[in-house]
């Protein structure tokens, strides 16, 4: 196996089209549009400082296939897939709450979805140990038969069905720690006992209603999937404790063959539309310890999967040091924002919300 990490990006991921809005409106309230929160910045300068940073001369760069439509079909309805193409090939319209298509996004979704799907065929066949897909429509909140929250197809949703089905996996781990709860994830499993879901979010943002800590799947997929829900401003040392008393004893436990990330650096301290405060330096943390159990577990397949994160300034810099968690090399960038104070310290209310998805895992798991 090379011990190297797959980067997969094409250029048509920043030419899918939100259009203007203000935070995550789209133009057309009370307030003049500016720019949509979900705009191909933050994520063109991810590849910019990989470039500018020379760091991509470490990483096995791969452009990625698009996803057939089988292969969509795998988690969404035919009848969801041709409406996105009509809308985009329309030139835009809606495909759901905060689901903006764009003309052309039907193309670039199937290719977002496909990048997923390349660092799976990545790593499956060992041309790269890890991998990070710098994918843009994102996709965790999308459901079967809707998008919702600027996510059209389901990139890792679809790409873990894929593994499932064509590499015969039996135990496939998805830690989504994306700010807001990984919905459409969390559906298309809800019932899998090989497919364990782990999210943990912001408490009550996103979507409404969803991603209680006492939903823990039905039918035989109960006790697979595991809400972690945090209090508003949580830093770092309150994702590490996450770690520490839930999140790595289940995944010891579950013991997968492959572990997908997806990877939202919207519980980032500068997020415009997030509440946590995760540094640069706790995104890294948190990739070596998942990358670490993928070294335990499952050879070091690992496929990261970009979802969220909304600060032009700083999504880059905490997505490099993910990229250098898989890599398992530094690169010599700074993080500009970090004044050299500590600024993540854990709260008592914060270990307390921890301590109530423990009790409520405690039930499936041995933990302490
Ligand atoms: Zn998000």
């Amino acid at each position: 196996m090379k011990e190297t990490t797959g980067f997969i990006c094409d250029e048509s991921y920043f030419w899918h089209q939100m259009g203007n809005g203000a935070l995550n409106q789209r133009a057309g309230g009370w307030i003049q549009p500016d720019t949509h929160a979900e705009n191909p910045e933050t994520k063109r300068r991810v590849k910019n400082l990989l470039e500018h940073s020379k760091y991509i001369e470490n990483l096995h760069q791969i452009g990625p296939r698009s996803a057939t439509r089988d292969e969509i079909g795998m988690n969404h309805s035919m009848a969801y897939a041709d409406r996105i193409k009509e809308l985009s090939d329309a030139g835009g319209g809606d495909a759901g709450v905060h689901a903006i298509v764009g003309p052309d996004s039907y193309e670039i979704a199937l290719k977002s979805a496909g990048g997923v799907l390349t660092s799976v065929e990545t790593v499956m066949e060992e041309k790269a140990q890890n991998a990070y897909a710098l994918v843009r429509p994102p996709g965790h909140h999308a459901e079967p038969e809707e998008g919702m929250g600027f996510c059209l197809f389901n990139n890792v949703a679809i790409a873990a069905k894929y593994a499932r089905q064509k590499y015969g996996l039996k135990r496939i781990l998805i830690l989504d720690w994306d700010v807001h709860h990984g919905n459409g994830t969390e559906r298309a499993f809800e019932n899998d006992t090989d497919v364990l879901f782990m999210s943990v979010h912001q408490e009550n943002i996103f979507p409404k209603g969803r991603g209680d800590i006492t939903y823990t799947g039905k039918g035989n997929g109960e006790g697979y999937n595991v809400n972690i829900e945090l209090p508003a401003g949580t830093g770092d040392e309150g994702y590490l404790y996450a770690f520490d008393e839930l999140i790595e004893p289940i995944i010891d436990q579950y013991a997968p063959e492959l572990i997908f990330i997806s990877a939202g650096q919207d519980a980032s301290r500068f997020d415009p539309i997030g509440r946590m405060l995760v540094t640069a330096d706790g995104y890294y943390q948190m990739a070596s310890r998942v990358k670490k159990l993928a070294e335990k577990h499952s050879n070091g397949r690992l496929v990261a999967a970009h979802e969220g994160g909304y600060s032009t300034a700083y999504v880059p810099f905490c997505t490099l040091r993910v990229i250098e968690a898989l890599r398992g090399k530094h690169s010599p960038v700074e993080d500009p924002f970090d004044l050299g104070f500590h600024e993540g310290p854990i709260y008592p209310h914060q270990k307390e919300a921890v301590q109530r998805a423990v009790d409520v895992q405690k039930v499936f798991w041995n933990l302490k």
